[in-house]
């Protein structure tokens, strides 16, 4: 950013010295630093998604479906399949990445004089969502090791009283479910002022085995909201497409505060087209768990610390200078994530051959440093 010229225009003061959301974008032969799925999209899908694209594409002189309901539909019932509930459509909404569904979830329930609530270390953008809807943030805080505890995170809410908690789980960065019990003495707190919970499962279909999602806690609890997104599991963070379900009164309070026809044909489109082929798009996602534990258990072997992880990245402590091995490690064409947090880093579980090459390197960075 040109900072001087920034300087003379009248920002909003809470916007003076800020810097925007900004992971490293550079072209290197493993991108293991923002989460995405990093197999290649199978061919039949590229053609099924270029068909309804076109057929979008004749009709680009009218706006979109405002309500995107063949959209809402095929994404109930992809969650239906995946969780065997009976979520109707009227529960789903979506936007352009659950980054703007979350967008809609404050701008309707934050908003300005009112507060967001989160538990750090957690996904990074939650402030700053926060901060673009006026609203005040609030850094709850962790156990040992990261961990939340129900008992713990219902006192806190009970004590900070914020009008939107956002719980994430699996944790990003620390990779970590969370156990139902604490959604639900969350949610038991959040009944007690006028909160909104919020649990984001961008990574819920990499979970181990035993732990379920919200989702299964929806059914009759009117305040909980449950996001995901195409972005990860899916294999299409650059198709934008987040999502949430929750009840139906929900979606008719964020229906006041979208954008008219925020998603647009093209994105309807392929997004559905995604979904009409939700089994191969996901059939990476096994392969992708089986990396991930690899990457776990070897990173032990090298006397390094990973945390158990739910989602498809690991999250690792124990380096004395994690910011050498993130340079070592891109030095070798591999870029992962330094989140700040003194002798961690996390990388996203790619490939067989992604994997190793990450392994290999740091190997190699611990024996000569
Ligand atoms: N939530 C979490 C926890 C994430 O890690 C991310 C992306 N890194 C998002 C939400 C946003 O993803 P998208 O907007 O691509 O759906």
């Amino acid at each position: 950013m040109t900072e001087s010229r920034l300087e003379a225009l009248p920002l909003r003061e809470e916007l003076k010295g800020q810097s925007p959301y900004g992971a490293p974008q550079i072209d290197v032969p493993a991108m293991l630093n923002v989460n995405e799925t990093t197999y290649d999209v199978p061919a039949d899908v590229i053609d099924a998604i270029a068909k309804e694209v076109r057929g979008a594409a004749e009709t680009l002189n009218r706006y979109p479906d405002r309500e995107f309901t063949t959209l809402r539909q095929k994404l109930a019932g992809h969650l239906n399949a995946e969780t065997g509930l009976e979520l109707s459509a009227e529960q789903i909404w979506a936007g352009n990445g659950s980054n703007e569904v979350m967008q809609h979830i404050l701008q309707a329930f934050a908003g300005p004089g009112r507060s967001v609530m989160s538990f750090p270390p957690t996904y990074s953008m939650y402030p700053l969502y926060a901060r673009g809807v006026y609203s005040d943030y609030i850094a709850g805080t962790r156990g040992p090791g990261y961990t939340q505890d129900p008992e713990d995170v219902a006192a806190q809410i009970r004590e900070h009283r914020p009008n939107v908690v956002i719980l994430c789980s699996p944790n990003n960065p620390t990779g970590t479910a969370l156990d139902l019990s604490v959604v639900e003495a969350a949610y038991a707190a959040v009944e007690e002022s006028e909160t909104m919970l919020v649990v984001d499962e961008a990574y819920g279909e990499f979970r181990q085995p035993g732990t379920p999602s919200a989702l299964s806690l929806l059914e009759s609890r009117p305040r909980l909201i449950v996001t995901r997104t195409m972005s990860k599991a899916f294999a299409l963070a650059g198709g934008r497409l987040g999502y949430l379900a929750a009840a139906p009164e929900v979606t008719d309070a964020l229906r006041l505060v979208r954008l008219p026809y925020h998603l647009s044909a093209v994105t309807q489109a392929a997004a559905c087209a995604a979904l009409d082929h939700a089994e191969n798009l996901m059939a990476n996602v096994e392969r992708i768990k089986t990396q991930r534990d690899r990457i776990v258990s070897e990173l032990t072997t090298m006397g390094l610390q990973p945390y158990p992880s739910d989602a498809n990245f690991v999250f690792f402590g124990g380096l004395e200078d994690a910011r050498a091995a993130w340079q070592h490690l891109l030095d070798d064409g591999i870029l992962v994530r330094d989140v700040g947090i003194e002798g961690h880093l996390r990388v996203t579980a790619g490939t067989e051959e992604e994997t190793t090459s990450f392994l290999t390197s740091l190997q190699a960075y611990l024996q000569h440093r």
